[in-house]
This record gives structure tokens, C-alpha cells and sequence, in this order.
């Protein structure tokens, strides 16, 4: 333990995000309090008062270097996690994916994180947020109502969402290029000798009637009770302007006007247009496309666009409650608040989905509040890491564009598709990524204390 360090971080919510934060800051010597409303005042979706419940699934998703969430764990466990430690300890058979017994992996976390005498948990919500000191806000999608209310002070109206309405990504690789074709709408703001930033597939009549009357009758997900996301002009799935009217979408974000075809000149029925999500290009959104189907019904339904026959997607859609903060506005590069750099974010309110991202991003924000606290600069991994990819997704993308995002290889630099002659699969390009990735944070983890 470090004696000359003084300052003791406050955080906020003991769900994966504060539990690793917490306990990144305690095993370097530093004084933690703990603040978790649970079991006093619940939300919506946890059942108990542990730390880091499962709200849903028992899956950490897939443990293999051909795939990013694989990657990022393997990063978490060079850097002690606390959630890979319990998670590897409760793993129950689940082929190559990592699941876990929920009510034994959150029994442990909870317990670990009490045998810890720098911890101090402080039991009941918080309303106000602490007026200084060093604090880590992790509260979560479902923020308690007077904690979203002092965060939306803090951020701005314009930079605190309730809820996302998330348009499906799909690695650039996979699409078609015979079909698609760049242009932008009527070829505004385009430089001369440039394609176009959307990149649209085109649609028949018939292929246009097939494709809304599968989007109508494809099973969607019901909302859950105390969701009550409302529609309106930005979020509406693309299923729900379906079933408003045949033309409904072809007047709204499948609209052909001005997107003739560049070299034909043909003139379409309607068109579905992508367009990056990154500045490397290796991700395309689905303009418009937010939507309520099942994550197997996205992937038939979108496979009858021309040009996504065999698309790969590196996220699918959907429309949650979830309290998020803009953070490519608000967060620098170590998820510190640019007005307020004593407060960092961490979790799935800074624009992370899923358990790993979340707990991923608590594991940062202590490992650069422990740096604070011993009046040290934080620094963040390389972006060619899993950890580095997601950190400047919270902090780079284009703030209008800004959705939940889990970790994928869209986010990472993409390997070469040849070695000499040979041309390489994707399952070896990707292991390539991740071992360049694991070799990358050692190098970064042996220049830090
Ligand atoms: C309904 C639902 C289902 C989900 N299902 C999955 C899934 O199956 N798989 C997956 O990978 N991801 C899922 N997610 C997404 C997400 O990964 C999880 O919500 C994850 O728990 C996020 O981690 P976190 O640490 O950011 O937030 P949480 O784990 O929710 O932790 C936040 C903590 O802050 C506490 N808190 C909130 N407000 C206050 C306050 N004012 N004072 C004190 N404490 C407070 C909460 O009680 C909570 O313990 C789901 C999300 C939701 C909402």
C-alpha cells in the first residue's frame, strides 16, 4: 500500500463498472467509497443488492482470440480484473463462450470487494453528485431518476440520452461493391475526384415490396415494462414506418431522390444507404435503420438489401431505455470530464454495451484514478488494443453519430489481406489483430507503475 497517497475516489454504483474500478484502485493502495442504492431502492432490472448482478443473460459472450469480446477479455486478465478473476471461477459449460453461474459470480464479487479494508461502501442512493474530490460516476443505463437529473445539469440537456435507437453496423469488408455504388444525395458536398461519403444499395420495385412486406411481418422484441421509449422522428425502427405504409420508408431514409446511379444514370425505386461510422471506413451504419426485430430476423431481413447478401455485422440494431452521456462531446481520451476533469464516467453510461465493454471501461477509469490520486498523469492504452479501440470510440466518433457500441474488429486496424502470395482467412486475420493487440498493451503495460 501506498502511504503518501491521500486522496480517496468516490464512486458511484457498484454494478461491473464501479465493482472493477473499485477494486483496480484498492489493490494500488488507494482509499475507495463505494456508493450503491441496492438493495434500499432498486432499479427496473436488478434483483438483489449485490455488486455486479447480471440484469439479463449469463454470457460474457465468446473467450477466443478470433473474436474481439475474446480479445478484450484476454486484456482484462493481464491487468488483474476483478470481473475475469470471479467470472473465470464461476464459468459453467457454455462451449467457447465464457457463461457464468450469475448468483455464484455476483456472491464472489461482492465478497472480494468487502475483504478489501481501502473499500468502504456506503450503503443508499446518491442524489447529488459529490462537490469535489475525485469521483467516478458508473450508475449505469438505469441511473436512478435523481442522479440523471444532476448528470443532465452537469452535461447538458443536448448530451444525456434516456434511451438509444441503434442502427445496425456492418463490417465494409462484407458488402458487395458490384451492387453499391458511392454517391451522395444529389452530390452535395462532395470534393471533385471524391466518391461520395454514403454508400447506397439500390432497390427494385419488386425487390423494395418483398423487402417491406418481410420487415412487417419479421418478430420483433417487446419493450419491457418500464421501458417507455417514445417514437418519434430519429428513432422511429424502421419496421414501425413499414407498418405506417407501404411508401412510408421509401419518403423517409429509403428515399431515391438524387442518388441515380453515378455511371448508369439508372434512376431507383428505393434505396438503402450506409455510411461510415469510422474514420479507418472499416464500419458502415445502416442510415435510419434502428429497429425492434430479433437480432436472427435483422440479419434474413437485411440480407435481401442488394449489396448485404453476405453481410457481416459488427453490431445489430435496437431501441432500449439506457442513460448514456454524449461522451465524444464531454470525455477526453481517459474518460475524464473536459470541465470537470475530477470526475470521470465509466460503463455503459459513457456509450459501451454489454458487461465486458462496461466492466472494461470501470477497469480503466480506476487504473487512471489511481494515477490521479497519486498526482500522476493518466495514459490511456494504444487504440490498437481492445481497451484503446473502445476508449477512443467514447471519445472520437462523430458526436451526431454517437451510439452504445460493444467491442468489434471494426474498431481495431484491420490485418493484411495477404501474406506474400497467399491470400489469409478471416478467422486468421483476426487472431493477427488480437495477438498484435495483446503484444501492443504489454509494451504499453511496461511503461506504467
Ligand atoms: C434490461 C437490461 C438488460 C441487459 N442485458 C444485457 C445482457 O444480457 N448482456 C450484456 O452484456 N449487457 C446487457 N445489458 C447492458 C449492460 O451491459 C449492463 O446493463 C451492465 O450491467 C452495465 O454495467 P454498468 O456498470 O455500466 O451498470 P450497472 O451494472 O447497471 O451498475 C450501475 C449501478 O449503479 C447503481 N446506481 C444507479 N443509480 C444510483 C444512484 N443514484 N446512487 C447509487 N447507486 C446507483 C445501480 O443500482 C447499479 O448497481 C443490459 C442492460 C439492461 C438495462
Amino acid at each position: 500500500m501506498n502511504d503518501s497517497c491521500t486522496q480517496t475516489v468516490t464512486i458511484i454504483g457498484a454494478g461491473l463498472a464501479g465493482s472493477e474500478a473499485a477494486w483496480q484502485l484498492a489493490q494500488r493502495g488507494i482509499r475507495v467509497r463505494l456508493h450503491e442504492m441496492r438493495p434500499t431502492s432498486m432499479t427496473p432490472a436488478h434483483h438483489t443488492g449485490n455488486c455486479a448482478e447480471l440484469v439479463c443473460s449469463n454470457t460474457f459472450r465468446a473467450d477466443h482470440l478470433e473474436n474481439a469480446v475474446g480479445l478484450l477479455h484476454e486484456e482484462m486478465r493481464r491487468m488483474n480484473s476483478l470481473i475475469m478473476r470471479c467470472g473465470d471461477a464461476t464459468r459453467i459449460p457454455a462451449g467457447t463462450a465464457l457463461a457464468v453461474d450469475r448468483e455464484q459470480f455476483s456472491d464472489l464479487v461482492t465478497t472480494m470487494l468487502k475483504a478489501e479494508p481501502l473499500i468502504e461502501f456506503v450503503p443508499g442512493e446518491v442524489t447529488e453528485i459529490p462537490s469535489e474530490g475525485l469521483l467516478l460516476i458508473a450508475s449505469g443505463p438505469l441511473t436512478s431518476d435523481a442522479l440523471y437529473e444532476q448528470i443532465r445539469q452537469l452535461t447538458g440537456e443536448d448530451h444525456l440520452s434516456f434511451f438509444d435507437a441503434i442502427a445496425p453496423v456492418v463490417d465494409a469488408e462484407s458488402v458487395n461493391m458490384d451492387v453499391c455504388f458511392w454517391k451522395n444525395r444529389y452530390d452535395k458536398n462532395v470534393t471533385e475526384g471524391e466518391a461520395g461519403d454514403y454508400l447506397n444499395c439500390p432497390m427494385s420495385e419488386g425487390q423494395y415490396k418483398a423487402f417491406i412486406a418481410e420487415l412487417v411481418a419479421a418478430d420483433k422484441v417487446a419493450f419491457k415494462g418500464f421501458e417507455n421509449v417514445p417514437f418519434f422522428d430519429g428513432c422511429m425502427p424502421i419496421e414501425e414506418m413499414a407498418e405506417r405504409g407501404e411508401d412510408t420508408p421509401r419518403f423517409g431514409p429509403m428515399k431515391p431522390v438524387g442518388l441515380d446511379h453515378p455511371v448508369t444514370g439508372e434512376r431507383h425505386y428505393a434505396v438503402v444507404q450506409l455510411r461510415r461510422d469510422n474514420r479507418m471506413g472499416s464500419l458502415l451504419n445502416m442510415v435510419g435503420f434502428q429497429t425492434k426485430m430479433t437480432y436472427g430476423e435483422q440479419k434474413r431481413v437485411f440480407s435481401m438489401i442488394p449489396g448485404l447478401e453476405q453481410a457481416e455485422f459488427f453490431r445489430l440494431g435496437s431501441l432500449h431505455r439506457n442513460t448514456f452521456i454524449k461522451s465524444p462531446a464531454l470525455l477526453d481520451g481517459v474518460l475524464r470530464l473536459n470541465d470537470e476533469p475530477r470526475i470521470l464516467f465509466a460503463g455503459q453510461i459513457t456509450g459501451v454495451e454489454g458487461y465486458v465493454e462496461s466492466a472494461a471501461m470501470g477497469l480503466m477509469a480506476g487504473r487512471f484514478l489511481a494515477a490521479m490520486a497519486q498526482g500522476m498523469e493518466p495514459v490511456a492504452p494504444p487504440a490498437d488494443t481492445a481497451h484503446g479501440a473502445l476508449l477512443a470510440h467514447i471519445s472520437q466518433t462523430r458526436v451526431e453519430d454517437f451510439q452504445p457500441m460493444n467491442i468489434n474488429f471494426g474498431l481495431l486496424p484491420a490485418a493484411p489481406k495477404k501474406d506474400g502470395k497467399r491470400r489469409l482467412g478471416r478467422a486468421e486475420r483476426r487472431l493477427m489483430v488480437s495477438e498484435s493487440a495483446l503484444a501492443s498493451l504489454q509494451g504499453w503495460l511496461d511503461q506504467q507503475i
